[in-house]
């Protein structure tokens, strides 16, 4: 799909978070100020947490509560090395019953787990961004067949 503001892009988050459930994995591509953290935030709004998302400076994850599940925001800029991946715990928080959202999740090299949902946000434009969706393992490409994030409120 295409978004026209940092508010549609939100919006299609919001709707894509009432179809997730406990356990599930997004990882979200896309360059620096690609609006990977503005999809996270409808994401959140989506889930009903009780904070508003927020690009951590020196955390790596960040974890709200209060909504429908709990959200598990990673971004994995600043992470030093894959290895620092296990002392992050990550691998325990897909076991935790909440949602975790990715940001750069090719720090995770081939840790990267075997079934997730990839969102591909691409820059067209200072407020144009193409989100393609790709499910990798049963549950995530039925989920993107079954899905249609068009443009629309949430
Ligand atoms: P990232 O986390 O990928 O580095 P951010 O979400 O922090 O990117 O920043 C994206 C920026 O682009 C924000 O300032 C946002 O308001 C702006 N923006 C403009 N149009 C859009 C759009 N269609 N979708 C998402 N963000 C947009
Ligand atoms: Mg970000």
């Amino acid at each position: 799909m295409v978004t026209l503001s940092a508010e549609e892009t939100q919006a299609a988050a919001c709707r894509l978070a009432a179809l997730l459930l406990p356990g599930d994995l997004i990882l979200l591509y896309g360059d620096l100020g690609a609006g990977k953290t503005t999809f996270t935030q409808g994401f959140g709004d989506g889930l009903g947490v009780n904070a508003r998302v927020t690009s951590p400076t020196f955390t790596l994850i960040q974890e709200y509560a209060g909504g429908r599940l709990p959200l598990y925001h990673f971004d994995l800029y600043r992470l030093a090395g894959h290895d620092e991946v296990f002392d992050l715990g990550f691998f325990d928080y897909l076991e935790r019953g909440g949602v975790a959202v990715v940001e750069w999740p090719d720090r995770l090299e081939n840790f990267v787990p075997n079934e997730r949902l990839e969102v591909r946000i691409e820059s067209k434009g200072e407020d144009e961004r193409r989100i393609t969706l790709v499910g990798i393992g049963g549950r995530y490409e039925a989920l993107v067949a079954a899905v249609e994030i068009e443009a629309g409120p949430c």
